[in-house]
């Protein structure tokens, strides 16, 4: 599905969090949004998710606008997103944690008294825990994984919705050079198979200018630049704002 976002805003008290934003992400690609810490990228998932109220602004899911709609009519239109922090169920296992978020999803919670899981609720999550590699820890309540695998969860959640759109917040956040690799490979994988619309935010430049095809940078809740890796790595003004002081930095 094609995401369109048209002269988005947002404003938390005197902040503009996100500024005048339109992005185009067309069916099936993989982009990276970059910009410093507070530029607005967590800002931005928020509002295509539904998460908070845009002041202003459209955002289309295939040409329809879909601003006016609830969190869970936008989850249902075929949009899903990670969060920065894990967002599921801790004293639940892996699989129930998937399984509720199925069931859930299916609009059954109404029926629990009558048959839990619905039918084909367990053979879904289990390909959901197959899809992500999340099958040996199955029956892992969620609070004891590993960091790594908690945030592996948080996108099998996600992908248990069966979204055409994934919005991913930092995946590989907290994570080692290898895990973090690991992961964004997953990532991918997962995107080729399933055709999705995906977009992350994403601190590792490596990652980023290797495994994005398109880039947009945001700062102060501008986009500073859109382009591919090497548009973006020559861009000057990113160099300035952004990647200049990164390296500094480093
Ligand atoms: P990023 O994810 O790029 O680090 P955020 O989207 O989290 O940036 O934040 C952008 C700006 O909006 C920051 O100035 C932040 O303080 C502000 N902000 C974000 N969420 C809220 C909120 N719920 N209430 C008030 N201010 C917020
Ligand atoms: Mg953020």
């Amino acid at each position: 599905m094609k995401l369109e976002i048209k002269n988005l805003c947002k404003t938390f008290g005197g902040v503009r969090a996100i500024d005048e934003v339109s992005l185009t992400f067309p069916s099936g690609s993989l982009s990276a949004v970059i910009g410093p810490n507070g530029a607005g990228k967590s800002t931005f998932f928020n509002l295509i998710s539904g998460a908070f109220a845009a002041d202003s602004g459209e955002v289309l899911l295939d040409g329809r606008d879909i601003l006016h709609l609830s969190k869970t009519e936008r989850m249902h239109r075929g949009i899903a997103r990670a969060f920065q922090v894990a967002s599921c169920f801790p004293t639940m296992t892996v699989k129930e944690n998937l399984m509720a978020t199925v069931t859930a999803h299916l609009g059954q919670w109404g029926n629990l008294s009558h048959r839990f899981p619905p039918p084909g609720v367990s053979g879904r999550a289990e390909q959901v825990m197959e899809l992500v590699g999340l099958t040996e820890v199955a029956n892992v309540k969620a609070a004891i994984l590993s960091h790594g695998d908690q945030k592996l969860l948080d996108i099998a959640i996600a992908l248990a919705l069966e979204p055409r759109v994934l919005l991913l917040d930092e995946p590989t956040a907290g994570m080692g050079p290898e895990e973090r690799w690991r992961m964004i490979e997953r990532v991918r994988v997962l995107w080729e198979q399933r055709q999705l619309t995906l977009v992350f935010i994403e601190h590792d430049m490596d990652i980023v200018f290797q495994v994005a095809s398109t880039i947009r940078v945001l700062c102060y809740g501008r986009v500073l630049a859109e382009g591919t890796p090497d548009e973006i790595r020559n861009n000057q003004a990113v160099i300035e704002a952004y990647l200049g002081t990164e390296a500094d930095a480093a």
